[in-house]
This record gives C-alpha cells, sequence and structure tokens, in this order.
C-alpha cells in the first residue's frame, strides 16, 4: 500500500524541513550531537552493551525521518565493537515512520553528516519505496538489522509481534515536538511503549512537556527531568520495571510463537534443513546472518532439482488493486528478496538474472479494467509499479505490442538452480546429498532423522522445506499441501522475439533470451504428480501465449523445438505459504475442538506443537519472490527475534490455519 512521502523543504543551512509538522528534523548543524545525547547517552548507550546478555539489544524509536539517529547509533555500535572485540552482541532497530522522506531528498540531507558518510550511503543502497509496512534491512556484515516500518505509529505499533517478556530494550522517544504533532503523542502511544517494553527497558525524548511526563508515568516509566542539549533546557528520560508477563494478544492460534525451546547453551546447535531448493537454501542463508550453520539434505544427486529447477523464473509480485493480506505480504516479500539478491551480487555472488523487469499487459478487457482501477486506486507507489500506455510498452518490451500495460521496473528473472546454489555458498552450508527423508521421530529435545538409504542423522533442529514432498513427511500430512504440475517451454530466440527485452506477463509469463533460449511459462495441472515433459501441455502453453498476444504478429510466429521441463509445486488452498513450528495436529484438535462455539479467546491454551521442528513450504510458483522473506521470518522466530511482518500478515502463514478454519466451521 501506497505511503504518503514527506513534503521536505531545506533552510538555508541545508538543514531539512517538514511542511506537514511545520518543523525542522533536528537543530541546525547540531544533529549529530543532539542525538547523542539525548537518545544515546539518556538511554546508557553504548555503556550499557557491555554487559547485556541476550544475543541482540533491541531499540525502538517514534519517527525515522533522515535516519540520523539510527546512523549515530550505528557509529556507536562501531566504537563499542572495536573495544570490545570479543563481544557477539548484535543489534536490532526498529523505526516507524508516517511520511519516509523520497530517496533524493534522504541523500541530500544526509550530506550535512560526512562523518557518517560510510553508513548514510550503506542505508540509502537498501533505502525501501514508499509501502506500508516492514522493511528489513542489514548494516555491518549483518550484525545490525534495521526494521524500517512505514506507517502511522497508532497502526503500527499494534501490529509488532509482541511476546509475554516484551521485545524492547530501548526507546528513542523521537517525533516533532508534542505541539505540533500532537495527534502521535498520545496516552495510547505510550501505554503500546510499555506494552513492547521488556522489564528495565529505557526511554529517552527530547521534550520535556508535561503531559508527555504524566502520560509515560500513567503507562509505567519513570520518568526523569535530565537536561537537555544546547539552548533547550529539559527533556525526559526513564525507565519501566515490568513486574508481570505481557497478557500478549492470543489468536492467531492461540499464540506462542514458533520460537525454539533448545535448552542447552553449551553449544550451536546442529540444524538440519530437509529439501535442497529456494525455501531450504534460504533457510540456511538467513541463518549464516546469524552466524549459524546448517546441513542442507536434497533428495537427488545435487541442489534446486524440483520446482527451484527452472532456467528462467519470472521474478515479481503479485499484486492486485486492492491491498489485501496476500499483495500486501507480496508486495512485502518482493521488494526484501530484491534487496537480498542484490547483496548476494554485491558479495561476489554469481547467478544468471535480468533485472529487465516485468510488464503486464492489458491483453483483454477484465484486465485492463482491473489495471486501470489499481491506477485510480494508487494502492501501489509509482515508482514501484506504473501504466505504460501501447507506445510505451513496446518501447520497454522492444517488440510491437499493442497493449497497454503495468510495468515493475525493479522486477525481472534469475536461473533459479543457480540461486540456490549461490545462497548455500554464501551461507557457507554444508550439502548432503541423496537424502530422501522416510521418517522423523523425536529424540531427547531434538530429532532423528531416517534416511531412505538406512542412514540416520540427529539434529537439534529440523526445518522441513520439502516442497512437493512435504506430503511424504508425516507430521505435515494434515496440511492440506495442493500439489500442481507446472510445465515450462524452452524455445529457441526467433524473429521480433530476439528483441525482447522484458517479461512479459499475462496469464503465463515469457522472458527475453538467456544463451539462446526463452522460458515460457506455465501450465497448471492440479494433483499431477508427474514431471515427464508432454507434448500436449506444449500445445496448452503455447496455445495460452498466442491467445494472449492475439495482436502481435511474432508471437503468432513462435515454433517451438519440444524442450522444456515439468515440475511439481506445492501449494496451499489459500495460494499463501506455510511458515512456523509445525503443529501437532492430533493434540491441537483436541484443544481447539470446540472453536466453533466461539467463546473467549482466552479460553483456548497455547497450541501443542512438535518442539523444534518448524516449516517453510507452500511456495507455489511464487517461490523465487517469498521465499526470502519467509525464511527470515521463520529464522526470527525460531531464534525470538523481531519478526519482519506485520502480525496480522504473519497470522496468515500459520501452519494450523486450516486446521483452526476446518474447526470453526465443523468441517473436520
Ligand atoms: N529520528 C529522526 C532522525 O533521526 O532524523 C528525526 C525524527 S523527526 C524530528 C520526526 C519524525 O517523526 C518525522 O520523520 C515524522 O514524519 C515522524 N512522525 C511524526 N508523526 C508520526 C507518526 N504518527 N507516526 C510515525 N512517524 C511520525
Amino acid at each position: 500500500m501506497t505511503i504518503t512521502n514527506a513534503d521536505l523543504r531545506f533552510n538555508e543551512n541545508g538543514t531539512p524541513y517538514a511542511t506537514q509538522f511545520e518543523d525542522l528534523y533536528f537543530s541546525d548543524s547540531k544533529g549529530f550531537d543532539e542525538s547523542q545525547h539525548v537518545f544515546l547517552a539518556n538511554n546508557l548507550l553504548p555503556q550499557r552493551w557491555k554487559d547485556f546478555h541476550p544475543a541482540q539489544f533491541v531499540i525502538a524509536e517514534t519517527g525515522f525521518g533522515t535516519g540520523l539517529n539510527f546512523l549515530v547509533t550505528l557509529a556507536n555500535f562501531v566504537l563499542f565493537k572495536e573495544q570490545h572485540p570479543s563481544s557477539r552482541l548484535q543489534l536490532h532497530f526498529i523505526s516507524i515512520e508516517k511520511y519516509p522522506i523520497g530517496a533524493a531528498d534522504l541523500r541530500r540531507a544526509l550530506t550535512l553528516y560526512p562523518q557518517l558518510q560510510a553508513y548514510s550511503q550503506v542505508l540509502l543502497n537498501q533505502y525501501p519505496p514508499a509501502l506500508a509496512g516492514c522493511h528489513r534491512l542489514f548494516f555491518l556484515d549483518n550484525s545490525v538489522i534495521l526494521d524500517l516500518w512505514l506507517g502511522d505509529v497508532h497502526q503500527v505499533l499494534p501490529k509488532i509481534e509482541n511476546t509475554n517478556t516484551g521485545r524492547v530494550d530501548c526507546w528513542f522517544l523521537d517525533g516533532f515536538a508534542p505541539s505540533k504533532n500532537p495527534e502521535m503523542w498520545t496516552q495510547t502511544l505510550f501505554d503500546k511503549m510499555a506494552f513492547l517494553a521488556k522489564d528495565q527497558c529505557t526511554f529517552a525524548t527530547f521534550t520535556a512537556a508535561g503531559h508527555v511526563k504524566r502520560g509515560l508515568r500513567q503507562a509505567g516509566f519513570e520518568v526523569f527531568k535530565r537536561p537537555a542539549h544546547g539552548r533547550k533546557r529539559d527533556m525526559l528520560a526513564g525507565s519501566i520495571t515490568k513486574t508481570q508477563n505481557n497478557a500478549t494478544r492470543l489468536p492467531y492460534f492461540a499464540r506462542q510463537g514458533a520460537q525454539c525451546s533448545l535448552k542447552k547453551t553449551h553449544s550451536p546447535p546442529t540444524v538440519a534443513i530437509i529439501g535442497g531448493g529456494l525455501a531450504g537454501a534460504n533457510c540456511a542463508y538467513a541463518l549464516s546472518k546469524r552466524g549459524m550453520a546448517a546441513t542442507v539434505y536434497c533428495k537427488e544427486s545435487s541442489l534446486a532439482q524440483g520446482a527451484s529447477g527452472n532456467a528462467q523464473g519470472g521474478f515479481y509480485p503479485q499484486l492486485n488493486a486492492v491491498a489485501g493480506v496476500s499483495s500486501q505480504i507480496h508486495a512485502t516479500a518482493f521488494t526484501y528478496a530484491k534487496r537480498l539478491y542484490e547483496e548476494l551480487l554485491v558479495n561476489g555472488q554469481d547467478f544468471a538474472h535480468q533485472w529487465c523487469g516485468t510488464l503486464q499487459i492489458a491483453f483483454n478487457d477484465k484486465v485492463t479494467a482491473r489495471q486501470q482501477k489499481m491506477m485510480n486506486n494508487n494502492t501501489w507507489p509509482p515508482s514501484f509499479i506504473h501504466q505504460l500506455d501501447a507506445q510505451q510498452a513496446s518501447a520497454v518490451a522492444k517488440v510491437s505490442l499493442p497493449y497497454s500495460g503495468l510495468f515493475i521496473p525493479s522486477a525481472g528473472w534469475i536461473n533459479l538452480p543457480q540461486l540456490v546454489q549461490a545462497l548455500c555458498q554464501a551461507a557457507k552450508s554444508q550439502i548432503a546429498c541423496d537424502k530422501r527423508l522416510t521418517q522423523l521421530n523425536p529424540q531427547g529435545e531434538g530429532w532423528q532423522i531416517d534416511w531412505h538409504d538406512g542412514s540416520h542423522t540427529q539434529a537439534d533442529i529440523v526445518i522441513l522445506a520439502m516442497g512437493s514432498d512435504s506430503l511424504a513427511c508425516q507430521q505435515l500430512a494434515d496440511v492440506p499441501f495442493r500439489l500442481v504440475r507446472g510445465q515450462v517451454e524452452s524455445i529457441a530466440s526467433q524473429g521480433e522475439l530476439t528483441q525482447l527485452d522484458t517479461v512479459l506477463c499475462h496469464k503465463g509469463y515469457m522472458t527475453p533470451a538467456w544463451q539462446g533460449q526463452h522460458a515460457l511459462g506455465s501450465t497448471y495441472i492440479k494433483q499431477d504428480k508427474s514431471c515427464e515433459y508432454r507434448l500436449s501441455e506444449q500445445q496448452l502453453n503455447l496455445g495460452m501465449h498466442q491467445q494472449a498476444l492475439i495482436h502481435c504478429d511474432w508471437a503468432q510466429q513462435m515454433q517451438t523445438q519440444s524442450t522444456g521441463r515439468a515440475a511439481i509445486r506445492c501449494s496451499t488452498p489459500d495460494h499463501l505459504p506455510i511458515v512456523g513450528a509445525v503443529a501437532d495436529f492430533a493434540k491441537q484438535k483436541s484443544q481447539y475442538q470446540d472453536l466453533y462455539k466461539a467463546l473467549p479467546a482466552a479460553h483456548y491454551p497455547a497450541p501443542s506443537d512438535h518442539p523444534n521442528l518448524f516449516v517453510l513450504s507452500g511456495l507455489g510458483s511464487r517461490g523465487l519472490s517469498t521465499a526470502p522473506l519467509c525464511a527470515e521470518i521463520l529464522i526470527s522466530q525460531i531464534l525470538g527475534q523481531p519478526v519482519p511482518l506485520a502480525n496480522d500478515l504473519l497470522d496468515a502463514l500459520s501452519p494450523n490455519r486450516f486446521l483452526i478454519k476446518g474447526l470453526i466451521r465443523r468441517t473436520l
């Protein structure tokens, strides 16, 4: 969903000024020192990092603005790490921004701080489009994570997944002066800060306004007046002692989160990822960002032999005219995936790809109306997706197209096996091939995995990322996976098609040439599990493309050479992935059997899950867009770290959602 950008001016000193609030972002030329004094020193940073025990220190901020506070914190963290080289501490910075500054304005604003230039550049390189929701960015070799949430604090804070002992170690309560921005500085905000706070969480704010002081006290914080910076007299700082666990938001259903429950801390846990496709490789990569190793087990003799085996997969989000749950997930996941792919390339990994954009052509009246509605609704930022008329569409595609369309410039295509290889290489994962799962049995706190070749493996944590083989795993037998066969045609470059320079999408997709071949995707045959190449599907697929491109002579003249590849995708009834702890379906069925009575949520116990067993599956044909974020969510959940997705969207990925719906409707 589109978010309004900040309306910025720069004063005579080059300091940014927000027209929406009639206030400066920071004091002329004193921003750095002010930030250091108000937010760092008054939260006792960096001293508190020295003896801090959990692996991550979590800071949350209201109002990201230019990111100055974040960048000053980064600079402090770098210094801290230099002075404490043995420290393993990671920093997690959550910041919420209602009106994100446009990239060009941000670049200009940050030139005021040349001492932060190295860090500002990393921020600018990853800066997300003005899209509501959480954007997770990485800094300093992944030791710092920034979750930049775009939206109003009052809407965003309730969407941040909390735990019963809180999330946040320290608050930077920023935002323009309370007199200029009264809607933000409310009791609801202070209560929400207390709700997300961990025991002994501190806060600091530049204002000393009476109602802020009283409001924070009412929320449970101890509040002190402290000397402010520069010409201002006072500011506020303090902390909170939490004597009780939070009553966390129950359902979905009846939540506990997917955190791993391993008690042993003497050695790093052994992690087995079963599945050598996009899902498994992304889990290995997300773990490696936390310095954790995993072994990836694949049933074939090499990686990416299943649905992740296509040479040119279309990489684009599934967007609708209304930003419902599914398109919000797809949009956030797509932007996350794009940053991750760029990061792999910058770090020296290599995979064939082309960021050539995708053009969704308006090939019939229904699609034209849908596309027009999306544009009229301003559902998505224009930098993300915009409309082209037929002439512009032809110019972008470099083939003649008598159709208007929607263009997503940051999309493209990727060679999937090479990408999977690159992810595992970057993660330094061990790869074990020819390992087909036969059985999983609990053993101690972890699992024994029995393989088809008669061998066994022990692991503390198991992640099931098995695509169409998910059904073969007894613990997943009650998830209603849908298997769909898809055949992709590979055709030699010919005639005008040779010029094609973007991924064309209609009911299917067609890529520009790579090594003289174009990919034409794809058929969708439900409940068909065989992978042989079929001439009947070649005709079906080609016919679909020619029907959609009926007014393009070059498409009508396309000849195939009967080469292609079929694979089985694993989808779900609601077309969304399955991410989280594996439910103990038998136990949950009895725990929640009277759900249809719609009793108060507190009536229902926490769900029985299989301890230390997790799943990432059901990616359908969308894994290129969704796998990276889903893996990042899963690994964050397992490690008890903040989750990069709004909790209402997270609910939609829950592995037990079909069971719960069935129990509510009494269809089970
Ligand atoms: N921390 C920022 C920095 O380091 O540059 C400066 C913050 S600036 C003084 C205040 C920021 O709060 C602005 O970017 C403004 O758009 C944002 N803001 C104001 N009201 C907000 C709200 N209700 N929700 C989220 N952000 C808000």
